[in-house]
């Protein structure tokens, strides 16, 4: 069986002060619990705050990640953070092509493949997030879009087989709209993920996780978490207060 990964994206809240204030109400509240994985996602700049909280906490099954990279390890790329950057700064895994990156600041596929393979350089395991938009599914694209993704993503990545990466299904359509895949429709799309990562990697598909995320909240993370093949969410808005996040997190 493979461990629930559960994991909060904080989008663009929660800066040093919050991400501290945060993180001693949600480690108070958190047991350390070792049926599951739990990832905070913060702004690049609370990263260092996120992850000093968890290893004084001395546990391991509460770690940060980093919302998003750039591919080249230094240089003349102003605002941007590198791999191992992100890693110095505490991150344990990296998100890569979030539908924010894809849709707000115009990432491709081509350079999702970068991240993926600058994360794996890094040493730092990754999480693909993959997804069609409201168009794509209305007109029965979404199978083709999301394998599309998924095999562009990964094209540049080093040893797949062995390689240490999670993926994460968002229809776009369902990120902050309030809007839920159903857990039967979300459950019908992550077997697509599934059977494709076995035609790349094989029998290693099975210890991949899938997580879905699109407006997941308390009230209906049970669900979507209790269907086939869904393997942990991903959460953005519910994610942000902690007493929110505590309740999500316990399911
Ligand atoms: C996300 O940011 O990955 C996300 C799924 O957002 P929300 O839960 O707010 O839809």
């Amino acid at each position: 069986m493979k461990r629930p990964v559960l994991a909060a994206n904080w989008k663009m809240n929660n800066g040093p002060t919050a991400a501290k204030i945060f993180m001693d109400a949600f480690l108070a509240g958190y047991a350390p619990r070792t049926d599951r994985t739990v990832i905070i996602f913060p702004p690049a700049v609370s990263l260092p705050a996120v992850a000093a909280a968890a290893a004084a906490s001395r546990r391991n099954d509460v770690v940060a990640g980093v919302q998003n990279i750039h591919w080249a390890e230094k240089g003349a790329f102003t605002g941007e953070i590198s791999a191992p950057m992100a890693k110095d700064a505490g991150a344990a895994v990296v998100l890569v092509g979030h539908s924010e990156r894809r849709h707000v600041f115009g990432e491709t596929d081509a350079q999702c493949a970068k991240k993926c393979l600058a994360a794996s350089r890094a040493g730092l395991p990754f999480m693909l997030c993959v997804g069609e938009t409201i168009q794509q599914r209305e007109a029965r694209e979404t199978e083709k879009v999301v394998i599309h993704q998924l095999r562009e993503g990964l094209s540049q990545v080093p040893n797949l087989i062995s390689a240490d990466f999670m993926l994460a299904y968002e229809p776009v359509w369902a990120i902050g709209t309030g809007l839920t895949a159903s857990a039967g429709d979300a459950s019908a799309i992550h077997t697509v993920l599934r059977s494709e990562l076995r035609d790349m990697v094989g029998t290693r598909a099975d210890e991949i996780p899938i997580l879905y995320g699109g407006s997941v909240n308390s009230a209906n993370a049970a669900s979507l978490l209790g269907a086939p093949e869904i393997d942990g969410l991903l959460v953005g808005g519910a994610s942000v207060e902690a007493a929110s996040w505590l309740s999500i997190a316990q399911i």
